[in-house]
């Protein structure tokens, strides 16, 4: 396993693009909803956990309202999509490691005590690493994936300074690299030759979602379960096109933490 350096990671001001950070020892990954890390990163984390990567995540909220029906019981679905994520994370990483913060979907809104929960898990697991929403993302429209992303960089802020939550059992720590998913202006990529199918399998785990987020109406046609196989592969392609990379995952980066 490298050893991850700051200077090992390209400057994110500069012009050019940077491909596959070191291998970091420890990364987290914060996502709104319990579907959105293995969307967002899957690929980047699976072929990590693989290298030795320890891997932790945060869900900011309960995930009570991604359902298409009417009547559907929220507090059934929030419990639903929790073992889903676990089932998700130990396909994709083996990790048991997640935190639910439980915010009502839909309603998520920066405030200083989830940023402060989130800041302690920065702390606790020494992450080299965060990875995240991008909240400069242009012209999105969910607004959990606009909070999101502050409160994660923000708590990038209050986990390195001292100064910030003294109170909290773990030392500050300064992450190396943020790596923010749906980015506005991409200038990271991560090839996911080698774990695309993790991605895959770990999608399929959220089978509340199959619907919703993945176009399959119904999961028991084999031929539907092919068809979003190739819509994904097609997707990662078309990014790693980009980077002269067979298969990858795209981020902006930021290093100046
Ligand atoms: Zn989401």
């Amino acid at each position: 396993m490298q050893e991850p350096g700051i200077g090992t990671y390209l400057q994110s001001d500069d012009a050019s693009t940077s491909i596959d950070a070191p291998t970091p020892r420890s990364a987290l990954a914060i996502g709104a909803h319990p579907d959105d890390i293995e969307f967002g990163c899957g690929g980047t984390l699976a072929k990590w956990a693989k290298r030795g990567c320890r891997i932790s995540s945060v869900i900011l909220t309960d995930g009570s309202k991604g359902s298409w029906t009417p009547g559907d019981d929220p507090l059934l679905l929030a419990q639903r999509r929790e073992h889903e994520a676990y089932n998700a994370a130990a396909r994709l990483t083996g990790s048991k490691d997640l935190t639910f913060l439980r915010v009502p979907d839909g309603e998520l809104i920066r405030t200083n005590e989830l940023v402060a929960h989130v800041a302690a898990a920065i702390r606790r697991t020494q992450c080299d690493v965060i990875l995240a929403h991008d909240p400069w993302k242009r012209y999105r429209l969910h607004p959990d994936h606009r909070e999101a992303g502050w409160i994660a960089l923000d708590a990038i802020v209050a986990a390195r300074d001292p100064l910030y939550l003294p109170h909290q059992e773990f030392a500050a720590h300064r992450p190396k690299a943020a790596l923010l998913w749906e980015a506005d202006i991409v200038d990271h990529y991560e090839t996911i030759k080698e774990s695309l199918e993790d991605k895959f399998s770990s999608l399929l785990c959220h089978t509340s979602q199959l619907g919703t987020t993945m176009g399959i109406a119904n999961p028991d046609d084999p031929q539907e379960i092919s068809a979003f196989h190739e819509r994904l592969i097609a997707t990662h392609r078309s990014i790693g096109t980009r980077a002269q990379l067979e298969l990858a995952e795209e981020f902006k980066i930021l290093t100046a933490l």
